[in-house]
């Protein structure tokens, strides 16, 4: 696997990712997307949604604000409770984040000698809004998603028709002043998350009619327990164990972390650089009853990819405190007021997910004795599904290639490309993941065929351009280049 910085110098080099405002002055932790991360973080966002909203009947969206008065900071506990323990370094003086559990036990890898425990600070940006001093009101930038969806949550009942169990979801940015920003996207201080409450009756957290999508979702797991054991081994079990076995208290949130951990495998990320941790008692956020994270295994160390909690009724509560406004929800069954259980809350990074992709596809090869770079992404993730390339610039074979790039960019996210050799061209497509490339070659003026070639294993079928659409379409899908044509070539 490549190294942290290696990956940031490829997404530079590659126009992925840029550090922020580097012409100025590179502040830590902000980073800025290009031409081609943003086609992928796009691709990252919109099969979040159409998962976790669009293909479900009881979840809706909301896009909220990203600044919000210290009221809503100090109802959800954010104000007191939101703290980083900075560990600090006597001998490179370098100060780090430290988890509550790695207090005492965290080493320095430069220096090899335990970090300081050097007090707590809060990560959240503040800010003021308005334009005359005396009258400016102190206000922070949000530091998770998740506070507009409670916000709203009448809005929501009010206006939407929904119905418990339901779920509200939200994509957008947050901001945290982490104390050390690093291992390039991974932790920032300006990042986008996607995050869900789902929403369901206190007496009904069992109640789960879609268990069966899930059940037999296989998760490789690390349980509190085992960690008060120093047991790092990790034991395969299905959702459906992990529920009857009590180690996930409810079956709704079994739900919940079965669905997401089922989407890492359906967008292609490797089941065994995956694993399910359970929170250990004293790792609890202030607002959690019980906290699995699904974990990543980069080259710096498992980490959290993405958290799924159960935050009970403590953020209801705490905004019908705060703002002395009623929140409940009217059952109609039982004629009662009641507040419902955020029973889970799947919550991500967006540009976690982004490097987690990288990482798992970046491979390096050797072909016929020269260094091949590939992106293997899931070609639904690529910054392109297709490329068109005329073999060369000439004899109308250029003409020709525009007009096939027209009917295709109609359906697919194409780019199109004409100079230079063609070996290269596809080598650069390799190197950014696009999974098929269309190539109008002398034969193609006689028979209107092109060549459609696979990144992966390099081989190329020949396919009439009236059947150019659906043949993709096809491959994308996941069919085998050699179930669509007869190979003709490969590099
Ligand atoms: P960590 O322990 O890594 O700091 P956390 O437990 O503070 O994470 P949460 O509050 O659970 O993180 O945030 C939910 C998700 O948001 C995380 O799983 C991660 O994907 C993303 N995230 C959190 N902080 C950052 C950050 N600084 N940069 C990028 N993504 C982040």
């Amino acid at each position: 696997m490549v190294t942290v910085d290696e990956m940031a110098a490829f997404c530079k080099r590659k126009g992925f990712v840029f550090p922020s405002a580097e012409i100025h002055e590179n502040l830590a932790g902000f980073y800025d997307y290009g031409p081609l991360g943003i086609e992928m973080k796009r691709n990252i966002k919109n099969l979040w949604w159409r998962s976790v909203v669009q293909n479900k009947e009881n979840v809706v969206g909301i896009d909220g604000a990203i600044i919000s008065p210290e009221s809503v900071w100090k109802a959800s506990g954010h104000v007191e409770s939101f703290v980083d323990i900075v560990g600090y370094c006597k001998k490179c003086k370098k100060k780090i984040k430290l988890d509550k559990h790695e207090i005492g036990i965290a080493k320095c890898p430069n220096c090899g000698i335990l970090y300081e425990n050097n007090g707590e600070f809060n990560p959240m940006f503040e800010t003021t809004v308005g334009a005359v001093k005396e009258e400016s009101k102190k206000v922070y930038l949000r530091p998770e998603t998740a506070q507009m969806i409670f916000v709203n949550f009448k809005n929501i009942l009010d206006t939407s028709r929904v119905k418990l169990p339901f779920g509200i979801a939200q994509i957008g940015k947050a901001f945290r002043n982490e104390i050390s920003p690093r291992n390039f996207l991974f932790r920032m201080r300006e990042f986008e998350q996607m995050e869900l409450e789902f929403f369901v009756h206190p007496q009904k957290l069992n109640d789960c009619p879609n268990f069966d999508e899930v059940k037999n979702v296989k998760i490789n797991v690390l349980t509190a327990d085992q960690q008060e054991n120093n047991d790092q081994e990790t034991t395969q079990m299905t959702i459906n164990d992990l529920f009857s076995n009590k180690l996930i208290r409810t079956k709704w949130h079994a739900y919940w972390i079965g669905l997401r951990y089922k989407w890492f495998l359906d967008i292609g990320i490797n089941p065994d650089k995956l694993r399910l941790r359970e929170h250990t008692k004293d790792e609890l956020s202030h607002y959690s009853m019980e906290t699995w994270d699904i974990e990543y295994n980069y080259p710096f160390g498992w980490k959290e990819l993405e958290g799924i909690a159960n935050r009970t009724d403590f953020d209801l509560k705490q905004h019908i405190k705060y703002s002395k406004k009623d929140l409940y929800y009217f059952d109609t069954e039982t004629n009662e007021k009641i507040i419902p259980y955020v029973v889970a809350e799947p919550s991500v990074g967006v540009d976690r997910i982004f490097l987690t992709l990288l990482f798992d596809s970046y491979t390096e090869e050797e072909v016929n004795g020269e260094k091949r770079i590939v992106l293997k992404l899931h070609p639904l993730i690529a910054p392109y599904k297709v490329a068109v390339f005329p073999l060369v610039k000439k004899d109308g074979l250029d003409k020709k290639a525009k007009e096939v790039f027209d009917i295709l960019k109609k359906e697919f996210n194409c780019f199109y490309d004409e100079s230079g050799s063609i070996g290269r061209r596809y080598r650069r497509m390799d190197e950014i993941g696009t999974k098929s490339t269309v190539t109008i070659d002398y034969q193609t003026l006689e028979d209107d065929s092109v060549t459609l070639r696979d990144r992966d294993s390099m081989k190329q079928i020949r396919v009439d351009i009236k059947d150019l659409i659906i043949t993709i379409r096809k491959f994308l899908n996941g069919k085998k280049l050699e179930n669509l044509g007869k190979i003709i070539k490969k590099e």
